[in-house]
């Protein structure tokens, strides 16, 4: 028998999919967006997949409510994406998506084995914005004991980590990192008593993950989620290691081409498309996540049914075009995973100068030996000659020069138009 929860596309699913359209149609925004499209029409995932995508420009333009689909009465809180490049857009809750947020967050919690005995201290930022507040709901949910730090303030940070044992650090990966080599400058590591950290969906790579796990002494876990579709929380991984299994009972995604915006073919690395399909606020059908990865087949040894896929690999805007070479953060990553010499921090600038692409590359590295350095940048260049067909500019520089960030860091620029 097909597990309902593995296997997305099934007869309930369609169902769902078609009365959260229905519902989304209550709304201002899909009332245009889906002007003529007659939800009992969708009696296929073919037909399904001929729906007109949802992107953040077209959420924009709802500002500041066109996304509700319930009456006033029913809207318990509002978050919004942050708006540093334009327009934010805000969705609306209802008390059942807060509460149904809460119930994937905490199964993301136990996903990763943490129990109400536990001691999660929160470092994401609280207020408009998901991150912080959604590690709280789940906490609280499961009955663990919460920490609200918020970001900043390392001082203060490493005082309540020591003082109160906490068990679980929630943090970006970049804080995390930064958190890790506080804690190892300061030498107070016998001090902390952390077990686990839930790293939020910004893609990192292995170099960093090994770097995090070894000098906080955790067991690392990936969590996802964007604020459009609740927040984080929507998928987890396990301590299989294996991808994040994302909660198909209240969402449905597509892996798509980014360039044709046709199904990625099985396994191919792809844009992940989100519909809801027990929202009530704010629904979203179809929506691009611009996030990179792809699914992963097969059952996973932790037994939990829920489908998964790969960690986020980088984000489709951040996929460049140098010299016929496709490039993302992902990539960069494992290319540099495989360097002895190099850490886990780069950033990547692309220009156009007289007349040609040129990609500067900036790594971090530990080594000081002006010889051996030199040695490391030609082994970085090969490799990226070898693997992308780009001979990068390379420029080494000291652990802990490249900006570190409380938010999703940017590691590719692209300075050409
Ligand atoms: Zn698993």
């Amino acid at each position: 028998m097909t597990d309902t929860r593995t296997e997305q596309k099934t007869p309930q699913t369609l169902t769902a999919i078609r009365q959260q359209i229905a519902h989304a149609k209550q709304g201002a925004f899909y009332q245009e967006h889906f002007a003529g499209i007659d939800p009992a029409a969708i009696d296929s995932f073919d037909a399904f997949e001929q729906l007109p995508f949802s992107d953040k420009g077209d959420l924009r333009a709802a500002y500041p409510l066109g996304l509700q689909c319930v009456p006033e009465e029913k809207v318990v809180r509002i978050h919004s994406s942050s708006g540093t490049t334009g327009t934010p857009v805000i969705i609306p809750y209802t008390q059942k998506d807060i509460d149904d947020w809460a119930l994937m967050f905490a199964r993301c919690y136990e996903t990763a084995e943490i129990t109400n005995r536990d001691r999660i201290q929160i470092t994401p930022g609280y207020g408009l914005w998901t991150a912080g507040i959604g590690f709280q709901l789940g906490c609280e949910r499961l009955g663990a004991m919460a920490v609200p730090m918020g970001p900043g303030n390392t001082e203060k940070q490493l005082q309540m980590m020591m003082d109160l044992h906490s068990t679980v650090i929630t943090a970006t990966s970049s804080y995390a990192l930064l958190l890790a080599e506080e804690i190892a400058k300061r030498g107070i590591r016998d001090k902390i008593h952390l077990k686990k950290g839930v790293i939020g969906s910004e893609r990192w790579g292995e170099k960093m993950r090994r770097r995090i796990a070894e000098e906080l002494g955790v067991e690392l876990y990936d969590i996802y989620g964007l604020t459009e579709i609740y927040g984080p929380g929507i998928g987890m991984s396990c301590k299989y290691e294996c991808g994040m299994h994302m909660w198909t009972d209240y969402l449905y995604y597509e892996i798509i081409d980014p360039k044709t915006l046709k199904a990625a073919e099985p396994g191919a690395i792809g844009e992940i498309v989100i519909t809801t399909l027990q929202k009530e606020g704010a629904p979203l059908i179809r929506y691009r996540t611009h996030d990179l990865t792809r699914a992963l087949e097969g059952d996973c040894p932790c037994g939990l049914h829920f489908p998964r896929i790969d960690t986020i690999l980088g984000r489709s805007d951040d996929m460049v075009k140098v010299k016929g070479a496709i490039i993302y953060p992902g990539r960069v990553d494992e290319i540099l995973s495989g360097i002895a010499g190099v850490s886990s921090e780069y950033q990547v600038m692309i220009d156009h100068l007289n007349g040609r692409d040129i990609l500067r590359l900036f790594f971090e590295t530990p080594i000081a030996d002006a010889d051996r350095i030199k040695e490391i940048e030609s082994t970085v260049r090969a490799a990226f000659k070898q693997q992308l067909n780009i001979l990068p500019e390379t420029h080494a520089v000291a652990l802990g020069e490249l900006p570190r960030s409380e938010k999703k860091s940017t590691r590719i620029f692209d300075n050409r138009y």
